[in-house]
This record gives C-alpha cells, structure tokens and sequence, in this order.
C-alpha cells in the first residue's frame, strides 16, 4: 500500500537544508555532540539573524535551525564555515552521521574514535552509505547508554572493551581505540556489499533481519545491555534539563550557555557540564526547560506538525501541551500531525493521528499509520473528555 506521506529517505543537513512549511530546516551535526558556550551564543544569534529563533534537538543529538529564509541561507553558511561546523560537501555531512555518548568517563575514547570516524568518512574514497544510516559511538563506563537510540553500527562499551557490531545483532568484535573507527568502516563496506542497499536507502537492522549477517568474526563478542535512557534532573556529570518536546529558543539555548559547557544527547535533552542545580531563568524559560522527572509533558512524543511541516493535516504543539496531563503515568502519548509518525517511529501506548484540521484518530498500542479504535476524534472532544483516550 502506498503511504499518503512523503518518505523522503535522507536527513537535512547545514549544506543541503530541507524546505518545511516555516522554511528551511538547516541541520547542524555538532562535533561529538559537544558545545562551547561560545559556540552555543553564536548558533543562537544565527538562529535569530537568518531564521525563526526556533531551534529544534533530533533524536540523533543534531541541532536544527528553523523557519531559515532562502535568501538568507548563504550568509548563514558563510557564518558557519567560520565557525568550523561545516563539512567540505553536502555528500561528506550526510555520510557524517554519528551519534555521541553525552557521558565522558576518565577511561573514555569515544571522542577520540568519533573523530577518527569522521575524519574517515569525510574523506573521498568513503563509503556510499544511504542518508539515514548511522553511527553510535558509546564506549564509556564499561556499559552503552545509546541503546534505544538510532544507529547502524554501534562502537559500544562492555565490560570486557569496546566492540564494534551491527544493529540487530548482540554481538560483535572487539576492538580498540585505534581499531575502532576502521572497523565501522570495513563493517559499513560489508553491509553495501552484502545487498544492504537499494534505491540508496537501506538500514543495518532490516538486512540483518533477513538473514544476511557478516562474518563469523564480527560476532565473538557479546554486547552488553544498555543503561535505561536517564531522567532529566542532576546526573553524574551536570545536568539534564529538557526543552518541552524537544524545542530550544534562541533565548532558551542563551541561557542554557550561560550555565557552561553543553552536551546534546538523542533524548531531546541537554547536558550541561558540571552543573548542580539550575538556577530561576524567569517564567517563561522556567516553564519550557523541564527539570522535573515527573513533568506529564516528558509522556508525550510530538512532531512540528501544521503549520511547520507541509504534510502535516492539523496543529499538533499546543493538543500534546494540553493533553500531557491526562496521560496516565506510565503510559507515552504520541501526537502525530501524519501518519509517518516522525516523533516516535515505536509504537506508543496511545497514538493520536492527525487525518485533517482539527481530526484525529486514536492508536492504541501502535504506529501513528496502524489502523485505529476511534476515528475523526476533535481536540474540542478530547479535552472535553478525557477518558476518551485511555477507555475502550
Ligand atoms: S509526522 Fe509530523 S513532522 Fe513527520 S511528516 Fe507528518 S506532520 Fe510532518
């Protein structure tokens, strides 16, 4: 069956920006997920110059600037190369997918494999890789922590040293500091090889799911389980806040700056380095930076939607803010302006489908595209009656 959206097959990037209904979306791929607070300021002052002053975190700890004016994209890229946040093609950014531990332990190598990563994969005789594979590097503490976020070949920690394995298998080979970032490339080699690849699109986990898996010895090694995704709150190495549902102002990642050094993370959260506590940064950035663990809002997965994305059929933001505290705890809701489902790609305990303005229908259990319980539901109805969502 054809799907009523676009599957467009590749990620926005800083030099091939994707057209959204607010304008381009120009996708910043930070070194290792790191931030200076120099750094930062200068993004958000971009974010302010050339787009909307609206910055979104993706599930692959990229930074994406929106509402970007055409005409303002050259100027902005100019500002970026003199940042040093630019690769030297469009091709070398895409290829550099590569997702980052937010913890640095003292016995940590992950920042050193994921340079040597890039460096490998900016370079010309790369690997063709399709737009959306990826890589995670994760190798501190003796145990992953990325485990529930997106990847094709993982550098991860266990107890006995680093392997590097394919997605949807548990195990890999062992490598080093040195070996590391030269494996996931022989590892990326096998799977084009291997038939991994059609029409330029293809991930690790479905060809694995085939049947096709790589060489005896690229399965000697166990993997070991990955720590569950963390709370906002304190951690071990600063703080963990969270934009409500994934989104930073201009102003937000100012004052986010202002705090320290910053890490972004695949969980839609910021690590700032070092901190304790945070301090009051006023109402209305108190309200958008969660904190709390218990915040109903941290149950809800939600996409731009209408106006933002083009193929959205309604306005999805302000549904999940007001719907988010009637989602009983322990149970995730996810609104969807289409049935591609970009925020949560899972299943959800609770789906809502945006079909047309100010119509949804309900998911139980499933995908935003899976076939509902109740259809043509009105946001009017839902917060009219909540049970609406949990009784059936
Ligand atoms: S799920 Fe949301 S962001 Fe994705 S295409 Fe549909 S409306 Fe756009």
């Amino acid at each position: 069956m054809t799907p009523d959206f676009a599957v467009r097959g590749w990620c926005p990037g800083a030099l091939r920006p994707m057209a959204s209904g607010d304008g381009l979306v120009v996708r910043l791929r930070l070194p290792a997920g790191r931030l200076s607070p120099e750094t930062a300021h200068a993004i958000a002052d971009l974010s302010r110059r050339y787009g909307n002053g609206l910055i979104d975190l993706s599930a692959r700890a990229n930074l994406q600037l929106r509402g970007v004016r055409p005409e303002a994209h050259p100027p902005l890229i100019a500002a970026l190369q003199a940042l040093a946040l630019l690769d030297p093609t469009p091709e070398a950014e895409a290829r550099r997918n590569i997702l980052v531990t937010p913890y640095i332990y003292s016995d940590d190598i992950s920042a050193r494999i994921a340079a040597d990563l890039a460096a490998r994969l900016r370079a010309p005789d790369a690997p063709d890789l399709p737009g959306k594979f990826g890589f995670a590097v994760d190798c501190g503490g003796g145990r992953p922590v990325l485990g529930a976020a997106p990847a094709d070949i993982r550098i991860e920690a266990t107890p006995a040293g680093p392997i590097c394995r394919a997605e949807g298998l548990s195990m890999g080979r062992p490598v080093s500091a040195e070996t590391a970032a030269g494996a996931a490339l022989d590892l990326a080699r096998w799977f084009i090889a291997a038939g991994g690849v059609q029409g330029h699109r293809g991930r690790m986990a479905a060809l694995i799911a085939r049947g096709v898996l790589p060489p005896e010895e690229w399965r000697s090694a166990p993997a070991a389980p990955s720590r569950p995704v963390p709370p906002p709150g304190p951690c071990a190495e600063g703080f963990l806040i969270a934009p409500e549902f994934g989104r930073l102002s201009a102003d937000a990642l100012d004052a986010l700056a202002a705090l320290g050094s910053l890490r972004l993370t695949p969980w839609r959260m910021v690590l700032i380095a070092g901190v304790r506590a945070i301090p009051d940064l006023g109402r209305a950035l108190n309200e958008r930076l969660i904190r709390d663990p218990a915040d109903p809002r941290l149950r809800v997965s939600v996409c731009p939607g209408a106006p933002e994305c083009p193929q959205a059929r309604a306005a999805t933001r302000d549904l999940a803010r007001a719907l988010a505290p009637m989602v009983p705890a322990g149970r995730g809701l996810h609104v969807s302006g289409c049935a591609k489902g970009c925020a949560h790609p899972a299943p959800e305990a609770l789906t809502l489908t945006a079909t047309a303005p100010d119509r949804f229908d309900l998911i139980a259990g499933g995908r935003a595209a899976d076939p509902p319980l109740r259809r043509g539901l009105s946001p009017a109805a839902l917060l009219a009656d909540p049970r609406l969502l949990t009784h059936f």
